[in-house]
């Protein structure tokens, strides 16, 4: 398996880091975890056609999640309809299924709306190839729809942590645990609040994604990695357009 951080940034982009895209590669299928705007264009710059993607989970609704989304679709219907790739299915996966309604009815002002599929997240995925399980988490509040992800090729597992509540208390460390790769954001919280509950985490190895301002700099990385440099895994922070294969 082979992911790539598209986007690592914020809720608002930066030159160094653009909001969030994540690519998962999987037996020669491709999938998105997000799709902020600009996703198309990384996806191309990573040799990917984007209409190819096979299913897109998007973890909430924040716009730095989602706003490529619409034009992702759009990509798909055009190449599809007009014989470019006319054997594409593409499953988007939303955490908040009253985001499928405004989604079509924008493309539909724009363009036509056909072939989309549309399916709760909370509902997870399977496709005989990966899985995905989907966790609540609390960073739209307590009933917010705000999710997870856990995939798996039944050989490696990965826990993408999303955005998270402002004390990090719902890093779910139970089932990051034993990963072979753990994202989590780095926006939301105090980092010390991070480093505290991380010391209980076991995995392969721990990325930082969601990357806020000011961990966008190698002295601030620096300094969070020294806080966790007891750990017994590799500990990094992703950058647009790196990858890692597990
Ligand atoms: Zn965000
Ligand atoms: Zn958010």
């Amino acid at each position: 398996m082979k992911i790539t951080t598209l986007g690592t940034g914020h809720g608002d982009a930066t030159i160094s880091n653009a909001s969030s895209a994540t690519l998962i590669e999987n037996q020669g299928k491709f999938y998105l975890i997000d799709c902020a705007d600009g996703t198309e264009q990384k996806l191309l710059q990573a040799g990917v056609e984007p209409s190819a993607i096979s299913a897109v989970f998007i973890t909430h609704t924040h716009l730095d999640h989602c706003s490529g989304l619409p034009n992702l679709l759009k990509r798909f219907i055009k190449f599809k309809r007009y014989g470019k790739n006319p054997d594409i299915e593409m499953k988007c996966f939303l955490p908040d299924m009253k985001a499928a309604d405004i989604i079509t009815a924008w493309i539909d002002l724009n363009y036509f709306v056909e072939n989309l599929q549309f399916f709760d997240a909370a509902n997870g995925f399977s496709n005989g190839e990966l899985t995905l399980q989907a966790f609540p988490n609390r960073h739209l509040g307590e009933n917010g729809k705000s999710f997870s992800y856990k995939f798996s090729d039944g050989i490696k597992t990965v826990f993408y942590s999303g955005d998270l509540s402002a004390d990090f208390s719902d890093f779910n460390i139970k089932e990051a645990n034993n990963c072979d790769i753990v994202f989590s954001e780095m926006t939301h919280f105090p980092v010390d609040r991070a480093v505290d509950l991380l010391k209980d985490l076991k995995c392969g190895k721990l990325v930082f994604n969601h990357i806020g301002g000011p961990y966008q700099n190698s002295e601030s990385q620096a300094n969070v990695i020294r806080k966790l440099s007891a750990l017994p895994f590799p500990v990094q922070f992703a950058a647009d357009g790196m990858t890692f294969e597990i």
